[in-house]
């Protein structure tokens, strides 16, 4: 049991909080800036960023010797979707495109690489991921429902973890989910006292806008009943007032976690480094952050450099700045296209409403809760729809609309969150009052997530010649709860329709929004190829929206690319881009559809070095 004499007096730590109050959505949940708030950069953090954002001279590239790639099967992904026999690479990029015998004599003393029948593709880009918040929250065990089915199992596992960890450190875990995993409607602190009494427990909620803890961890805290609540921020009590474990918000969760130790000693720039190289596992080789400044404001800028400086990046880096810290970005002078082929910024990033699945996502019509309660009422006892059955505007529509024109107006390509349909409108209108005005000049203009889409939408999309970007693991992990619980049969018909779009003639993408689902542009392709169901594997959601896995293949490399204002860099195997791309053991373009995601990535290159290679 936990007594007085081991348990460490409460710390008056300093909790620096972030320059904005925010709340936006899973994929920018306020708990992580708050978490990040806590934690040191580097020494980095001290440098001025002023001069971060004039161009960098580029590395000097070391010279090697031509190579050439041969006995592959090369899906060029140019705009004709061509193959090539062979691939000729100089330095950092592509030289050579064509016939194996005519490479040869262009190139006779190449060294050649002889690839044994695998597949080469571009390297996959992944458009939408935010990178402190997988560096941070990442780095913690995944005790969730598609690790551990049953809470007992994730509870197991951190006993585990505890049996593992030194006497006084923190056992922290991620992804539970009590709504996926069966066994418990909600964790509280008497479950994590059975993990351990004696060392603190901590474990993330999957939303991020939950966490739970043990006695110990709250007793370290100085949390007991006589605590008030935080501001939008609360601990769950027991009847009596004192704290249950439960931490509901960022400010309760970061009240707890920052007296974590460990926590305070990470090195962010290392972190998001070792994110690059997770990423170079599932054949990324470019990644773009959706929300920079939204966990530590602006010196994220002075990581991103930290991580150029430190010659040990294995992975482009693209990124849209938040719109929240509009007026620090103004007064840095940041400009869009700041940056260079390694890390640039290529967007301005808007939240316009919640999540679907958090029934935040705002609706042209109340959320399926609210209509089966006024269905339920009885005769002259009809009940009211609920304030909040249509969901939450994170920005009014008039605002959204001044917003989009001020920011268009300075050159910036916008990045608009929208997942309901009437904050989809919202986003259209706000493109609309641009585009009158002639200021849409500097596409792509993105709409992501943009989850649930109308053929109206649609056709507004192509008219602007707008690009959405889907999370499409919409579909596979909450398609059924979509369609049983949160819209109804009708509108989860609606989620991502990809084959719509691309019948218009819009281009689109694919995207994983890590840490909401894990980046992994395989499972992304075979998901959206098959738009099957998790733990409904015969079931899918909208089969006319099935696209073929030529075009998601497009999406998730030519078309990424030229979302993230990269086409003409990379995106896909051609003379004058840089030589990033993947070998699979398998062709996609022939395996059976359901066995794509189970394709392995056997190596993945960047700007024509070796990044990843897969243990044989
Ligand atoms: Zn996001
Ligand atoms: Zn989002």
């Amino acid at each position: 049991m936990a007594t007085e004499s081991n348990l460490k007096a409460p710390q008056a730590l300093p909790l620096v909080m972030a320059p904005f109050d925010v709340s936006p959505c899973a994929c920018c949940a306020p708990a992580v800036s708050l978490l990040n708030c806590t934690m040191k950069v580097t020494d980095q953090e001290l440098c001025k960023v002023e001069h971060w954002h004039s161009k960098a001279p580029p590395p000097a590239a070391i010279s090697v010797n031509t190579r050439i790639f041969v006995n592959a099967k090369i899906i060029t992904v140019d705009a004709a979707f061509s193959f090539a026999d062979a691939m000729a690479i100089k330095d950092t990029k592509i030289v050579a495109m064509g016939e194996f015998a005519d490479l040869r004599e262009a190139y006779p003393s190449a060294d050649i690489i002889d690839c044994e029948g695998k597949t080469i593709l571009p390297g996959f880009i992944e458009p939408h991921m935010h990178l402190l918040p997988i560096a941070t929250i990442g780095q913690y065990e995944d005790v969730g429902p598609f690790v551990c089915p049953a809470i007992e199992d994730a509870l197991i596992r951190l006993g585990e973890m505890v049996s593992l960890a030194e006497p006084d450190e923190w056992v922290v875990a991620r992804q539970i989910d009590p709504s996926l995993q069966s066994g418990a409607a909600d964790l509280d602190r008497h479950m994590l006292d059975r993990v351990s009494a004696t060392q603190p427990v901590f474990v993330y909620n999957a939303s991020l806008h939950f966490a739970y803890c043990n006695t110990v961890a709250l007793q370290i805290a100085g949390i007991n009943k006589n605590t008030p609540d935080e501001l939008s921020s609360s601990y769950g009590r027991a009847a009596d007032g004192t704290p249950n474990g439960v931490l509901q918000g960022g400010r309760a969760m970061a009240a707890v976690i920052r007296h974590n130790p460990a926590q305070q000693a990470y090195d962010l720039a290392s972190a998001c480094l070792a994110v690059g190289s997770k990423a170079n596992k599932v054949g990324i080789t470019t990644l773009c952050d959706q929300g920079t400044g939204l966990g530590r404001g602006i010196v994220e800028l002075d990581i991103y450099r930290t991580m150029v400086e430190s010659r040990r990046m294995t992975a482009r880096l693209r990124y849209s700045l938040s719109g929240l810290l509009q007026e620090k970005w103004d007064s840095l002078d940041v400009q869009y296209a700041d940056g260079d082929d390694m890390v640039r910024v290529v967007g301005w990033k808007i939240v316009s409403d919640g999540s679907n699945q958090g029934l935040t996502g705002l609706q042209r019509q109340p959320y399926l809760f609210a209509t089966s309660a006024v269905d339920s009422g009885a005769g002259d006892n009809l009940q009211e729809i609920p304030a909040n059955a249509f969901g939450v505007a994170y920005i009014e529509a008039d605002e959204l609309k001044d917003m989009v024109v001020e920011r268009a107006a300075r050159g910036w390509p916008l990045v608009i969150h929208a997942n309901g349909d009437q904050a989809i409108d919202n986003t259209l209108d706000a493109y609309q009052a641009a585009y009158d005005l002639g200021l849409l000049t500097n596409g792509p203009y993105r709409i992501e997530h943009c989850s649930i889409l109308h053929d109206d939408q649609i056709q507004r999309i192509k008219t602007m010649n707008l690009s959405p970007s889907f999370l499409i693991g919409h579909v596979y992990y909450w398609g059924a709860a979509m369609r049983d619980s949160i819209f109804g049969l009708t509108k989860a018909n609606l989620l991502d329709r990809t084959a719509a779009c691309e019948k218009q003639g819009i281009r689109w993408t694919l995207h994983s929004d890590e840490p909401v689902t894990e980046m992994n542009p395989l499972r992304c392709i075979e998901n959206a190829v098959t738009r099957k169901m998790w733990q409904e594997a015969d079931s899918v959601l909208a089969v006319d929206e099935c696209i073929d896995v030529a075009t998601a293949l497009r999406a998730m490399t030519r078309d990424a690319a030229w979302q993230c204002h990269s086409g003409d860099e990379i995106g896909s195997l051609e003379v004058g881009k840089y030589a990033d791309f993947i070998l699979l053991d398998q062709d996609p373009l022939s395996v059976p559809v359901d066995e794509i995601a189970n394709i392995n990535v056997t190596e993945t290159w960047l700007a024509g070095a070796c990044v990843y290679r897969a243990a044989v």
